[in-house]
């Protein structure tokens, strides 16, 4: 089983038409092809046509089982009001998580404006993913996007499980050390390479990546994600193939983690060690 916990279903190209089903449709045969049998949906922090809002995401895609949504919050535009939307799709187990995007917009994520975002999480057991690191758009401030940023929110809320995304890109060991010294913090590796691992800032990105998962980090704390469409899934699996990460640890980083964190419920059959296997498999028949 693989669970790909960061995904997105904008059209990035195209923000003033509608993504939905167009993004849908191309996510499920993305998945099929790459034999990723649950996606997590992360909505943005702007509603635009291109970039679905929370409710159209979660009615598009109920009684899938193979979808989960993560909630964008808009920091310019958050009030109390937006989590009590909220409600009625958490207790469908629609929206498994909550999102922010520091960096993408202005405001740390310790901001105590947000506070109402930690509790609401504590309250129903939702994992908060944090955007970290280098921005899609030029646009973007990266000092609100440092993964050092995230430990104040992770000390303040022992209570929430924290993902640090994109393992923090480029400021790798500040990540570590915040996975390391908080509990409560984990990091998805989604988001580091556009298109292929083949030119030469990817080529030091899978050393990087490389280093950091084999020896820098506990196998609990990873959890594989694309970023999807922005990074491709095929992509990321072939990388995955060649760390040689040992069958147990490998397991924990493709879908364990992520059944715990955002309590996706595993089904049997393509639970465990065959179904891992057998993706592994792949590499070994014809292309
Ligand atoms: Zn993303």
């Amino acid at each position: 089983m693989i669970i790909d916990c960061h995904v997105h279903v904008n059209w990035y190209e195209h923000e003033d038409r509608p993504a939905l089903p167009h993004r849908l449709g191309e996510l499920r045969r993305e998945m099929q092809l790459n034999r990723v049998s649950h996606a997590v949906i992360l909505t943005s922090f702007k509603d635009l046509p291109g970039r679905p809002s929370t409710k159209e995401v979660a009615d598009a895609v109920r009684g899938q089982p193979e979808f989960s949504v993560v909630a964008g919050i808009g920091a310019a535009t958050f009030t109390p009001e937006v989590l009590e939307a909220l409600r009625p799709l958490v207790a469908e187990r629609i929206v498994r998580g909550l999102k922010l995007y520091p960096g993408y917009e202005p405001y740390y994520p310790h901001d105590p404006k947000l506070t109402p975002v930690f509790r609401f999480a504590a309250e129903h057991g939702l994992p908060v993913m944090i955007h970290t690191g280098d921005t899609f758009s030029a646009k973007g401030k990266l000092k609100y996007a440092h993964p050092l940023e995230v430990d104040e929110v992770a000390v303040d809320h022992p209570d929430v499980s924290i993902i640090i995304c994109h393992l923090g890109n480029p400021w790798f060991q500040d990540t570590m050390e915040v996975v390391y010294k908080n509990e409560n913090v984990y990091t998805d590796i989604s988001g580091l390479v556009l298109g292929d691992f083949s030119d030469r800032f990817e080529r030091y990105m899978r050393d990087q990546l490389q280093e950091m998962i084999i020896y820098g980090m506990e196998p609990t704390k990873v959890l594989f994600g694309t970023d999807w469409p922005i990074s491709s899934m095929r992509s990321y699996l072939e990388f995955i193939e060649e760390l040689n990460i040992p069958t147990a640890e490998l397991e924990k980083i493709m879908f364990q983690n992520a059944a715990r964190l955002f309590d996706i419920p595993v089904n049997s059959s393509g639970a465990g060690a065959s179904g891992l296997l057998g993706w592994l498999g792949r590499k070994m028949g014809p292309a």
